[in-house]
């Protein structure tokens, strides 16, 4: 019903205003060529290993640099509510996963809490897990839920992050991941402790693996 409200809310507003690039506001459709080439990925990336005792590995397409397309693109995404851009930002993820050759049992979109839910109306990392996984066809699966609401990330200290998310996260009733390989999907990781807490859920409840993607890493 949320999904038919924002098509029928996009249709409006397109035959209103003509669709501006979220990039740099030209008349035309939501994301131009240009604005699409500007953005800066890392060159091949690369499943990466990180210091962490649940998280096995992290694939970031980007460098998360604030003023710089990849941060803009994100931004309309989850503040000026262009779900539309989840498809070109998924393909960035698929292109990743494709040439990390990521294998994987499922893919998990990271929560956000039911307060911000609410507000948003829409999962970012939610929209984006099913563009990858209707591409490269895996199931996508809400196996956890956030329990804490403190504050958003990028609005903490970093020594504040970990604090914030630290069993942040449970895995939902009646979902199963023994044995498997589960993947982690987000837009940013600011630190890697949101990540990290969901693999450690993740990891108690049995999950043999547990990578992270997302579009942007902060370094
Ligand atoms: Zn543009």
């Amino acid at each position: 019903m949320k999904s038919l409200f924002l098509t029928l809310w996009n249709l409006f507003l397109e035959t209103v205003f003509p669709a501006i690039c979220c990039g740099c506001r030209r008349e035309g459709g939501l994301l131009c060529d240009d604005c699409l080439n500007a953005v800066q990925l890392r060159g091949s990336a690369l499943f990466e290993v990180v210091d962490s005792e649940c998280l096995d590995g992290v694939l970031a397409c980007s460098e998360y640099q604030e003023g710089q397309m990849m941060a803009k693109l994100i931004y309309a995404l989850k503040y000026d509510f262009v779900v539309d851009l989840a498809p070109p930002l998924g393909q960035f993820l698929i292109d990743g996963c494709t040439n990390a050759e990521m294998v994987a049992d499922v893919l998990c979109p990271v929560p956000l809490h039911a307060k911000r839910f609410r507000w948003r109306g829409f999962n970012q990392a939610e929209l984006l897990a099913n563009v990858v996984g209707q591409e490269v066809g895996l199931p996508v699966e809400n196996l956890l839920k956030r329990i804490h609401f403190k504050k958003a990330q990028m609005e903490l200290r970093k020594e504040e992050r970990k604090a914030n998310v630290e069993k942040a996260f449970r895995m939902r009733e009646n979902v199963d991941v023994v044995g498997k390989t589960v993947v982690l999907v987000d837009d940013v990781a600011t630190t890697l402790s949101t990540l990290e807490a969901c693999a450690s859920a993740l990891k108690e409840a049995g999950a043999q693996r547990v990578y992270g993607i997302v579009l942007a890493r902060v370094y």
